[in-house]
């Protein structure tokens, strides 16, 4: 029902604020009407140069049925528990949130998002929407050994990650994973994800569910200019926040794109790129594209 995400590069910022963000943003969706909520988020300060084909940061995942106000509750205990450091400064981050509304499944923890590969967390999903072709991917899965544990729609996702990872023998980027994952999907959805081999970095995609990107590059260096084609360097300070609704982060920023159909917007060391898929006789092209930065009212 409502997908908010939060990411930043070189912007130092203690755990407990990072986590502050992603409740505000959920609260923000609050309105839309939910039965269950999650977030996810890192566990250890992100190694920005990966080690291949090896977990480098596991992801907390967090979620329980009911009020964001039971999660925020929820979350900070499991940080105690497990020894999280919420005073801890992180210099990059890529966090993400989710407020559910049931299509497949009861209102539960378990049903609730984010929905996770297996038990390291190795692929990490939010999803709006629904995916109509679930039933003959989770067959296909679980005839290659994926386990299922929710009755969502959903889980096929993160499965699917897992499957094309092992199958492209760790080749492919996050981005390119992700595309791959997503030329399998029947349905609508608005798609964020995490993965425990892509610590620091976010992908968002989407099909008949609004995406925004929302965009805050730090004061103290070059402001944000309106030319369309203005991006980020890498390595530039910047914080970035996708949600499915303005509302969610137009108290950072005012700065944002819309995502349209088809697009894939890939977020790592301090920049971003969209890309968009497209389908036709001669079979899927998938390019990089510049979409119109515009701004809030
Ligand atoms: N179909 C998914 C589920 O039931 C997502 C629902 C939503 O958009 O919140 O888990």
């Amino acid at each position: 029902c409502g997908i908010f995400g939060y990411y930043n590069y070189r912007v130092s910022r203690d755990r407990r604020a990072i986590l502050e963000y992603l409740f505000t943003g959920l609260r923000r969706l609050e309105y839309r009407g939910y039965d269950s909520a999650g977030i996810s988020f890192d566990c250890d300060p992100v190694v920005l140069e990966k080690a291949s084909a090896s977990i480098v940061s596991t992801p907390v995942v967090i979620k329980s049925s009911g009020k964001v106000d039971a999660l925020v509750k929820l979350a900070y205990e499991e940080a105690v528990k497990q020894g999280i450091d919420l005073d801890e400064v992180l210099d990059n981050h890529a966090g993400i949130a989710h407020t559910r509304w049931a299509t497949h499944g009861v209102p539960s923890a378990t049903n609730s998002h984010p929905q996770v590969s297996d038990a390291e967390h190795k692929f990490v999903v939010v999803h709006n929407g629904i995916i109509t072709n679930y039933k003959a991917l989770k067959d296909f899965l679980i005839k290659r050994g994926e386990v299922f544990i929710s009755e969502t729609d959903t889980e096929v996702i993160p499965k699917l990650c897992n499957y094309v990872y092992k199958s492209t023998q760790e080749k492919l980027s996050f981005n390119e994973l992700i595309l791959e994952v997503i030329s399998k999907l029947e349905g609508a959805y608005g798609l964020l994800f995490k993965s425990a081999y892509f610590p620091g970095e976010l992908v968002a995609c989407k099909r008949g569910s609004p995406l925004l990107l929302g965009i805050k590059e730090a004061e103290a260096l070059r402001p944000l200019q309106s030319s369309p084609m203005r991006r980020p360097n890498p390595g530039d300070s910047f914080e970035a926040f996708i949600a499915s609704d303005a509302s969610a982060f137009v108290e950072h920023t005012k700065q944002m794109i819309v995502l349209e159909d088809n697009d894939l917007l890939h977020l790592a060391r301090g920049t971003y790129a969209i890309y968009n898929v497209s389908k036709d006789e001669s079979g899927a092209a998938y390019g990089s594209v510049s979409r119109a930065l515009s701004t809030l009212d």
